[in-house]
């Protein structure tokens, strides 16, 4: 920490790395309701310094293999288990995460090198709202979901940008339905999926219920390939979720898949400027930009044109930038020196104008300014690529069928934004964008009971609300029996 300035407004990290000191730094994984022995080693790092935090163990076939066993053993019980019972459990993860909230928080921003702003004011409350909410779900299943059993053991592999939130998208629906579940979290970013799943022994959640297991993609793989998993719930990039898309393909694995984005952020004549200016500040400047629902790429009408990139550009110069411990420190670090050096490396090689302000990088860890390009052609690799960094790209459009057009022009299809003081023309637009969500003079909104999830190569399936529970359930074999298929009568045969 040699190199971080910690003013008064820093978040105390003690209780946090009294956790890790506990373990003695180094982690096995979590499997049947206590850690294994630490094996073959890899470091997780604070971004913010460079520093390492943790040795975390890479996990064999044989790890993965266990873990399995040992969400299979569990399945059938906490299947069984009354939905009563199983909301008891979904109520203590969510007043556990409630009472340890500092802590996780804390964690998750030394790991991940987000503003403690966003953990503790964004990220570990929206953690809560899952369980509480999956906590009413599951007391709702003998009224709301008769006829419907859960699909079984779930394989849920999860990315580094919003880890512990991340974990609560796929485990509190997976629970409330009565699946058992292995879970790998993202090699940067396993540290408070070990937290949370240590604390949730401690509240009594059964063992083997919830299982997770630490290492790279070949771990993912081996999740995915495993013949005793019956759903793989994956959250990550485009490119991985084609691979186990094909990797699934013809086993008979459920598959739900939340992938990457580039979602329109789209400002009409009549916006009220500034509003959208501190939209877009949250669109594309929270968490630095590793959002998949980022608002990447600006797409604002000609005649304001000037005169937003001229509020944006001095907002910009506004933004602070720093240790992502100081509770006033609006951008932190990037998750990893790869993310870095990829961002880096597609700003370097941009055709457009780039503009960052002259905010001064705190030395030693992984921070990139905030980055405005204009003029760049709709075709341009930077206007269609997720850069998944705090960067965004800008066009300009004359009429809304153009903003429309623009906005669909992607592969993507996950989010979107109008800006606008005519509600008319924005519920006129709204329907048109291919995206899983469209909001409206707003973005960034989140609620556990409403569905989120994307269209085209963002994915597909929904997290949250009803269709989300609906995605770790199946027609029961008992109904099924109910109502055999009958056998469909031959044609008669035409008479000669
Ligand atoms: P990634 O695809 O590289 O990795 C995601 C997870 O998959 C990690 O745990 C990784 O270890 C694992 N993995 C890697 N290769 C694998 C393989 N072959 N088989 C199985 N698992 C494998 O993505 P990332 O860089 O960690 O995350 C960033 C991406 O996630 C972005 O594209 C972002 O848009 C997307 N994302 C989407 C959502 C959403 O809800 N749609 C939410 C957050 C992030």
């Amino acid at each position: 920490f040699e190199s971080m300035e910690y003013g008064p407004a820093a978040e105390d990290d003690g209780p946090a790395r009294a956790w890790l000191a506990r373990h003695g730094g180094r982690f096995g994984h979590f499997i049947a309701g206590r850690f294994t022995e630490p094996g073959a080693a890899f470091a997780s790092r604070n971004p913010a310094t460079g520093e390492v935090l943790a040795e975390l163990t890479q996990a064999s076939e044989a790890d993965v293999e266990a873990a399995v066993a040992a969400a299979r053993a569990a399945q059938g019980r906490w299947a069984r288990a009354s939905g009563h019972e199983r909301a008891r459990h979904l109520y203590a993860l969510a007043r556990m995460v409630q009472k340890n909230a500092r802590l996780f928080a804390v964690l998750e921003t030394l790991d991940n090198g987000k503003p403690i702003r966003e953990s503790r004011d964004i990220d570990v409350p929206l953690v809560a709202r899952h369980f509480y909410y999956h906590a009413g779900m599951a007391q709702l299943a003998e009224a709301e979901f008769g006829g419907l059993e859960p699909v079984g053991v779930c394989g849920q592999i999860i990315p580094w940008n919003f880890p512990l939130l991340m974990l609560a998208w796929k485990v509190a629906p997976a629970l409330a339905a009565g699946c058992t579940v292995v879970l790998k979290p993202a090699e940067y970013t396993s540290l408070s999926a070990l937290l949370f799943a240590e604390l949730a022994a401690e509240v009594g959640l059964p063992m083997g219920v919830l299982n997770i297991v630490t290492g790279d993609g070949a771990v993912g793989e081996m999740i995915v390939a495993h013949p005793d998993i019956d759903k793989i719930a994956f959250t990550g990039s485009t490119e991985v979720g084609r691979k186990i898309r094909q990797a699934t393909a013809g086993s008979g694995k459920a598959l739900t898949l939340e992938l990457g984005g580039k979602s329109p952020y789209i400002v009409f004549d009549d916006a009220d400027l500034d509003s959208a200016v501190e939209g877009l500040v949250d669109a594309i400047w929270f968490n630095q930009g590793q959002v998949c629902c980022a608002g990447s790429r600006l797409i604002v009408q000609e005649g304001v044109a000037e005169r937003f990139h001229d509020k944006l550009r001095r907002r910009m110069g506004e933004l602070r930038l720093g240790n992502p411990l100081d509770k006033c420190i609006d951008i932190g670090a990037i998750v990893d020196p790869v993310q870095l050096q990829r961002i880096e490396r597609m700003v370097a090689g941009s055709a457009g104008e780039v503009f960052q302000p002259e905010i001064s990088l705190p030395e030693g860890g992984c921070f990139f300014r905030p980055t405005l390009i204009t003029g760049l052609e709709p075709a341009d690799p930077l206007m269609q690529e997720e850069i998944f960094g705090p960067v965004l790209v800008s066009t300009t459009f004359r009429t809304p069928a153009e903003a429309v057009e623009l906005a669909n022009n992607s592969r993507y299809g996950l989010a979107a934004s109008i800006w606008s003081e005519n509600v008319n023309l924005a519920l006129d637009v709204a329907p048109k964008l291919a995206a899983g969500v469209v909001w409206v003079n707003a973005t960034n909104l989140f609620d556990a009971a409403a569905g989120f999830g994307g269209v085209r190569e963002s994915g597909f399936g929904r997290e949250g609300g009803w269709e989300g529970m609906h995605a770790y359930l199946k027609p029961a074999r008992r109904a099924r029996a109910l109502a055999p298929l009958r056998p469909v009568p031959a044609p008669e045969s035409p008479k000669p």
